[in-house]
């Protein structure tokens, strides 16, 4: 690959203040050499030069929840409830053959890459999505989602998860990586749960968990009733035991909160909840879209921020929101929270990086991490401040350029 210098009238490190009439150099190597003002960035004989007179470069961004796969299911689960929503989506995945899933992963990585967005932390069980990021040259996590509600489904549940694990790991690279998902306290027993941690914890695999996001599960995990218990009795499948736990306390006591953690949702938390994330070193993916979308209520997202909880946003599925725009998650998160713009934008590049556990290799532009841009058009006169906005308000079809490792997998 040659050596790439992107200009544009402005240059947002999220790692320092925007830069005027600034560029950034990238490498053979895909990695970022400058990044400063025009005459501040060296200019190579052998350098590709592309220049966007009324554009941002931005980190590329960071979207720390999808459910790939599920791409194309955007008008076809209705239902209002929570639990009803669920085994709707379990009834089309059921339909879907593997290929159908790889389809579905490539053209939602396609809609992320064009959207600006560069890197994703992915949950599902087809293990199509980091097939897809695997062929695509695309950076991120791929955690492979575990059932088991039933106790006794723990050794068939655990040893199939481990058996995909050690299929997908050729797709695996510097770039892609790959995680577990023990998928949420309504589908997972607490032995699956502990396995399942350990398991993780012994092969240094990152993981995701969907957490504290209905009141049906707070409901399940508390007072052992509501939709999630009903379901469960149906099935045989032995209830929590009382006095009940907060799903965050409950996950907690089967050591699955921790640095390598990323907990999806998280409504449904108070103090003593936010308490035991931070002093677990848990990360949060917020999904403010979803959230409404389900009726779940908001997040406590400025108390993980108060709190110094690693935080970014994710979009969900377009099962939950029809349609992925991460800006418009950090644009709601800012509404939630009373952010500034910049403190908004982080959660969706610096701050979304750092809660994957990759904040030396994306989530801003700077020297030595992977050249992953994503040019922005917005005007070019005003102030920095006038900058951050425009991005902030951008659209997904206002992105001209994304690039990996700069190498470009979206023109527009
Ligand atoms: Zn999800």
């Amino acid at each position: 690959m040659r050596p790439r210098r992107l200009s544009a009238a402005w240059v947002i490190p999220m790692s320092g203040p925007p830069i005027r009439n600034g560029a950034v150099l990238i490498g053979a190597d895909g990695r970022i050499q400058a990044v400063g003002a025009q005459g501040d960035v060296p200019r190579l004989a052998d350098a590709e030069e592309s220049a966007w007179p009324a554009a941002a470069l931005i980190p590329g961004l960071v979207n720390t929840h999808t459910h790939l796969e599920l791409t194309g299911f955007s008008d076809l689960a209705a239902e209002e409830e929570f639990p009803a929503w669920i085994r709707r989506i379990r009834t089309l995945k059921a339909e879907r053959a593997p290929a159908d899933f790889l389809a579905a992963a490539r053209a939602g990585l396609a809609i992320c890459h064009a959207a600006g967005v560069t890197t994703v932390a992915d949950t599902g069980d087809s293990g199509a999505v980091i097939e897809a990021l695997a062929e695509a040259g695309g950076s991120g996590i791929a955690y492979h989602e575990v059932f088991g509600p039933h106790p006794d489904q723990l050794p068939e549940s655990l040893a199939g998860l481990q058996q995909r694990v050690t299929e997908l790991r050729r797709f695996a690279s510097a770039r892609v990586r790959l995680g577990v998902s023990p998928h949420a306290p309504y589908t997972v027993s607490a032995g699956l749960y502990a396995a399942v941690a350990h398991y993780a914890e012994r092969e240094g695999l990152p993981m995701a968990v969907h957490l504290a996001e209905s009141e049906a599960e707070s409901e399940l995990l508390h007072e052992a009733s509501g939709p999630f218990a009903e379901a469960w009795k149906v099935r045989g499948i032995p209830l929590p035991p009382l006095p009940g736990r907060s799903p965050v306390a409950w996950l907690d006591a089967h050591g699955v909160l921790g640095e390598r953690t990323l907990a999806i949702h998280v409504v449904q938390a108070g103090p003593d909840d936010v308490a035991r994330l931070v002093q677990s070193r848990t990360a949060v993916a917020h999904c403010p879209g979803s959230n409404r979308r389900h009726g779940h209520g908001a997040a406590p997202l400025a108390a993980f921020l108060e709190a110094g909880l690693r935080v970014g946003v994710g979009t969900d599925s377009v099962a939950s929101v029809g349609a992925l725009d991460l800006l418009g998650e950090a644009r709601a998160a800012r509404a939630l929270a009373g952010l500034s713009a910049e403190r908004a934008l982080s959660l969706a590049t610096r701050g979304a990086a750092l809660a994957l556990g990759l904040g030396e290799e994306v989530g801003t532009l700077r020297q030595g991490l992977w050249g992953d841009v994503a040019v922005v058009a917005i005007p070019a006169e005003g102030a920095p401040e006038a900058a951050l906005e425009a991005v902030l308000a951008s659209a997904p079809g206002d992105v001209e350029e994304t690039t990996i490792g700069g190498r470009a997998v979206y023109r527009r």
